[in-house]
């Protein structure tokens, strides 16, 4: 592994010199045209810095990568991430509250960026941490500090009070006394002109697009996982301060009449969407708004329900009620027409099992290519980067994965992903150990 990094270094560099601004030529088996939704026998990739340039036919003498044994995709789309955990028991969650401080955090989650960029997701939509962790993460990696995805982060997750993502839950009063009142800079809101002042936050903070809890959840220190935790009013001030500021919206929602309310307010996308019913979907349809299922997440809270201890009292119910839910609720969403972007959830479950997501969604109803196009344009064109990510073509981002085997006829092969470009720099190769 350390001759692996030493050796994206050693690109990083090369490409950070205009001077040597060499092209590379990947020769690929197969490359999947996600557009057209076919495959392209034989070619070859040309890149310049950190672009494509062209795809033609393949040049065996040129190749500087040779993928000839390979299948390559576009790099792995993943609109809902927490790169700033990972999953563990409760009461050790509870213990770190108390015994660690953002650097810890951040630290730790250097590997997790990494093994998420290795597991073949190139660019990935982080929708929310405290302490500005992801913001920061982002700068690290455009930076070449660490090595991880593309990042789109929402900075701090807005909430109410005592409502999901407020980071003053499952504290003691003393406790809650100790470290005081979170307002709209941490995250938390009442009422319209605070809801205007969280997003103004979000942009000074950095962040890139905006989360809301716009119900209650599972993991949260609380009775209900599904409740409406925002007025209408909250809503709209919300949506309309983040079109001012060129921000979309994506709302973490349950509870159906939460749905409602965020689909009715304008929302651009809703995460989970459990109990959405058919007056939802409707409104998803008519506002052309996105869901972004994270069937994985509901699975592995469903699983660790059974174990014994490992969530509170209070969420172990919800985890077993709301998680084995999910996958049902995309199947219904996927016949009815609803856009579906890809998008996991984690930092619930590890941090690089993301391609599992693929599994699910075939198992519920969506065809192979589907559900490659819910991580390559769909989720492109919600970060509303469609110009440069999502697919391999002149002008895009060089962002190339390829895996042994055909994942339009059996989509595990996603799962073992054997090489990874991000931006023109090769980060994992076939021979890697
Ligand atoms: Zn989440």
């Amino acid at each position: 592994m350390n001759k692996l990094k030493s050796m994206s270094l050693a690109i990083v560099c090369a490409l950070a010199t205009p001077a040597f601004a060499a092209s590379t030529v990947v020769n690929c088996g197969k490359l999947l045209d996600v557009k057209n939704g076919v495959w392209r026998d034989k070619v070859s990739v040309t890149i310049e810095n950190n672009q494509i340039v062209s795809i033609t036919p393949m040049k065996t003498d040129a190749a500087s990568i040779d993928l000839s044994g390979y299948s390559c995709l576009p790099g792995l789309i993943d609109m809902h991430v927490h790169l700033s955990h990972d999953p563990k028991p409760q009461v050790e969650q509870l213990r770190a509250r108390l015994t660690s401080d953002p650097a810890d955090y951040a630290y730790a989650s250097i590997k997790l960026a990494e093994r998420t960029l290795l597991s073949g997701f190139t660019t990935v939509r982080d929708l929310g941490a405290g302490d500005g962790l992801n913001v920061s993460m982002k700068r690290a990696i455009e930076a070449g500090s660490i090595i991880g995805p593309r990042l789109f982060t929402a900075g701090k997750s807005i909430a109410t009070t005592g409502g999901h993502a407020d980071p003053s839950n499952g504290l003691s009063m003393a406790m809650r006394n100790a470290v005081g009142k979170p307002g709209p800079e941490q995250g938390v809101i009442n009422g319209v002109d605070s809801a205007r002042e969280a997003v103004r936050s979000r942009y000074q903070e950095g962040a890139d697009l905006i989360k809301i809890t716009a119900t209650a959840g599972v993991l949260s220190q609380a009775s209900s996982g599904e409740n409406t935790q925002f007025t209408d009013e909250e809503l709209k001030a919300i949506i309309q301060t983040a079109k001012d500021y060129g921000f979309r919206v994506a709302a973490h929602a349950h509870g159906n009449e939460g749905i409602k309310r965020a689909l009715r307010a304008g929302i651009d996308s809703i995460e989970h969407g459990t109990y959405m019913d058919d007056e939802a979907i409707a409104l998803f349809k008519k506002n052309g708004a996105w869901y972004v299922p994270t069937i994985s997440a509901g699975k592995f809270v469903a699983d660790k329900a059974k174990v014994p201890n490992y969530f509170s009292p209070l969420v172990q119910p919800k985890a077993a009620a709301i998680g084995p839910l999910i996958q049902s609720t995309f199947a219904r969403a996927y016949k009815a027409g609803v856009k579906i972007a890809f998008g996991t959830d984690a930092g619930v479950f590890p941090n690089g099992d993301n391609a599992k997501e693929f599994r699910y969604m075939v198992e519920a109803g969506m065809p192979e290519l589907a559900a490659i196009r819910s991580a390559t344009l769909s989720a492109a064109e919600l970060l509303n980067q469609s110009k440069r990510l999502g697919s391999i073509e002149p002008n895009f981002a060089a962002d190339i994965i390829a895996v042994k085997g055909d994942p339009l006829k059996d989509i595990s092969v996603l799962e073992k992903v054997d090489f990874v470009m991000k931006d023109g720099v090769v980060y994992k190769r076939p021979d890697a150990k």
